[in-house]
């Protein structure tokens, strides 16, 4: 027996215990001074009201023999992917209902999707960013190259053509750096993609934060994406889906490699390692794109996007460069005066008790730059940037 080498080439990832481990130190050695958190990715309003109910209703048809449900479709049900095509198509994408597969989530789909690829492939990732799209293919043991994303071109990378790249990731708004791709920025990409026969996976966990309708939501938005994109998507950030569990995934038909259709590819792998989502996480999520739904989603996306923007305000008080805050949770600073990230982090946990997650836990050129996130409550984003102000 030979176990998957590759896990052995995987980085230990210390980034949310060790920031752990020093903010419980300072709060032992500190018990009087009130520690305020804005380095969670994790949303904290609850779900919506209209998702609840939706849910109840679901739990009581389970407990009844007339309404039970056993095994459901894999792919999801077709009033949860009807709703998904509905909401494409008020963006202007067609979708058929087959192209759209129910998940419990982006990260599981950003991973499976794999099984779909050869080892063999060139990834291209961006640097910093989201930590699962490299630990995945290091655990298939594929070779990463990496998209440069700095100061210079606003952590947007655009396709360097002297890379030569099979599978590209792309994440837009991204996390970590809050930064978003324009049409014109996406259209390179796809460009690229389909000049070299590569395939973009596209992840748009955070669409629901863009409020300037010129900026792209899906990558479907782009002529020829539907060539050589698989889209990811999610409730987690929508709808506060982070402990309910559910997301989709757009497969186009249109994606053909060597004559064969990626949809029916995954389609299979779905119906023989995956069982579905829970009926009544399907219920609670259909919930989501009713009248009553959109309405409070939309106030508690709000909520996070005006706690950004007193965070962004500070920082443009301040003179300090960063990403985001605008279309995305995510704010992504400089570090003044060149300092280092960790250093960053220790001086605003000591001086003003403000917890952020230092960007060297994304990638190399995160390290000097640090996230803050706009997921707390509005007081304490409040209190923590006044700290900050009178700090700088
Ligand atoms: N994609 C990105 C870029 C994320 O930042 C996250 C979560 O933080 C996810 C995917 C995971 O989403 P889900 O909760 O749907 O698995």
């Amino acid at each position: 027996m030979k176990i998957n080498k590759n896990y052995q080439n995987l980085e230990d990832s210390y980034l949310f215990s060790t920031i752990a481990k020093k903010v419980n130190e300072y709060a032992a050695e500190n018990p009087s001074k009130s520690i305020i958190r804005l380095g969670i990715g994790d949303v904290t309003l609850p779900l919506a009201k209209a998702v609840v109910e939706a849910m109840h209703k679901a739990v009581d048809e389970m407990g009844v023999q007339a309404t039970f449900r056993g095994y459901g479709p894999e792919q999801g049900y077709d009033f949860l992917r009807s709703v998904v095509q509905k909401y494409y198509a008020s963006r202007n994408t067609d979708l058929s209902i087959d192209e759209i597969f129910i998940s419990d989530g982006a990260k599981s789909d950003v991973g499976n999707i794999l099984d779909l690829f050869d080892k063999d492939n060139t990834v291209l990732v961006p640097d910093p960013v989201y930590p699962v799209y490299v630990d995945t293919n290091t655990m298939a043991g594929r070779k990463i190259i990496f998209a440069e994303a700095n100061e210079s071109n606003g952590f947007l990378p655009m396709p360097d053509l002297s890379q030569k790249a099979d599978i590209i990731y792309i994440c837009s708004p991204n996390n970590p750096t809050g930064a978003v791709y324009n049409r014109n920025q996406l259209k390179q990409w796809v460009d690229y993609a389909l000049e070299n026969k590569a395939v973009i996976l596209f992840d748009a966990a955070y669409e629901c934060f863009i409020s300037d309708k010129n900026l792209p939501r899906s990558i479907f938005e782009i002529e020829g994406a539907k060539k050589c994109a698989i889209e990811f998507c999610s409730f987690s950030k929508t709808a506060g889906f982070t402990g309910t569990r559910c997301g989709y995934t757009i497969v186009p038909d249109e994606l053909i490699v060597d004559g064969i259709h990626l949809r029916k590819m995954w389609l299979r792998r779905q119906t023989t390692k995956f069982n579905g989502v829970p009926y009544i996480v399907q219920r609670g999520a259909e919930a989501v794109f009713s009248e009553c739904g959109q309405k409070e989603i939309k106030q508690a996306i709000d909520y996070y996007r005006n706690n950004a923007k007193i965070i962004a305000d500070t920082l443009d008080e301040k003179g300090i460069w960063y990403t985001g805050g605008k279309h995305s949770p995510y704010i992504w600073l400089k570090c003044p005066n060149g300092m280092d990230s960790w250093a960053f982090f220790d001086m605003l946990l000591n001086e003003i008790q403000v917890v952020g997650t230092p960007g060297a836990g994304f990638g190399k050129n995160g390290k000097n730059f640090f996230r803050l996130t706009s997921f707390g409550s509005d007081v304490k984003t409040k209190e923590a940037m006044e700290r900050f102000s009178k700090l700088f």
